[in-house]
């Protein structure tokens, strides 16, 4: 067996063209255009990077977008102002502020703090809480984890009733990716440091997710013949070769798994640019859902 390549840019890109073309139609009829407020606080490269590829595919999409860059030490009170006053700003359908903090701010506080119909990131506790409740539905699903469910359906449109090992438990990955997955009746398990047999685990999974930030953690002999991997780790392994002096790497061991498994998603390419992609839905969603 050779497995597909899922590829997420062209996935992505389809719901960026979905979301541009929904958007021209509602501006066209007189509707808001969606407004996308972004709070970087201190200088992380990564972050800095994330949070310019969100803005350059909100201007390509025709999403307003407001970036407000802090410094580091910025306090609590700052920052609860700036959040109260998007709250409040009707051009403004989503905010989002980018993680992590620097440390001497609370991010539980902080996120708290949103307003959860604005909370196109999906980690506000109302909307993180009502992912898990069996019987509520979240007014947003966080941007990850709601990627990984579309990569997984482009191959496999119904879950219910698969073996689904997630391995990572993070707030904004893994957690949420597991609640999700029960969600739509996967039989789902939840995999971390402390897992024993980890490999043994993960050779149940029909569905194996891995968010752990570990380059090449999952090796083949891990993987079921057959199974659909999600590779979300992003890690920069160093490389004088390379023009950055780092290459891109998932977490796992893709071109050994390659021949075993049923579907993998590469990386770059893969669970990245998803992330993206349902973040200008989430946007698009708040405007229709919340314009006031
Ligand atoms: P995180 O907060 O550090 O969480 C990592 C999780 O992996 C933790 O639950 C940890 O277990 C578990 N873990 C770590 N080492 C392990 C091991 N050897 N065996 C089993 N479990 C292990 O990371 P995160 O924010 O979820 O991100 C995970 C990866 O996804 C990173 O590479 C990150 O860059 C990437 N990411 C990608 C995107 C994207 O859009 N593509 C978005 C977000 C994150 P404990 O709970 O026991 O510590």
């Amino acid at each position: 067996m050779t497995a597909l390549i899922i590829d997420g840019k062209k996935i992505a890109e389809g719901i960026h063209q979905e979301v541009a073309d929904t958007i021209r139609k509602r501006t066209a009829a007189g509707y808001p255009v969606p407004g996308l407020a972004t709070v970087l606080i201190g200088e992380d490269p990564a972050s800095q990077i994330y949070v310019r590829n969100k803005i350059r595919t909100c201007e390509k999409l025709g999403i307003h977008s407001v970036a407000y860059t802090l410094p580091a030490d910025t306090t609590l009170k700052t920052l609860e102002e700036l959040i109260n006053f998007l709250n409040a700003a009707p051009d403004i359908h989503g905010i989002l502020v980018q993680l992590p903090l620097p440390e001497q701010i609370d991010e539980y506080r902080v996120l708290s703090l949103i307003n959860p119909q604005k909370d196109v990131d999906g980690f506000q506790p109302i909307n993180a809480g009502m992912l898990s409740r069996k019987n509520s539905t979240p007014w947003f699903i966080p941007c990850t984890p709601a990627g990984i469910l579309k990569l997984i359906q482009s191959v496999e449109p119904e879950i219910a009733g698969m073996e689904a090992v997630v391995i990572g438990r993070s707030s904004i990955v893994g957690m949420p990716t597991a609640q999700l997955l029960c969600r739509n009746n996967a039989t789902v398990t939840i995999c971390h440091t402390q897992t024993r047999q980890l490999a043994e685990v993960c050779r149940r999974a029909d569905l194996l997710v891995v968010a752990v930030g570990h380059s090449k953690l999952v090796k083949a002999d891990w993987v079921k013949p057959g199974a659909i991997v999600i590779d979300v780790g992003q890690n920069r392994v160093e490389d004088a070769s390379a023009d950055k002096g780092y290459v891109l790497t998932g977490d796992t061991d893709f071109d050994a798994i390659v021949p075993i498994a049923r579907a993998i998603t590469p990386v770059p390419g893969g669970v990245g640019p998803m992330t993206i992609a349902m973040l200008m839905r989430n946007t698009l969603s708040a405007a229709i859902k919340f314009s006031v």
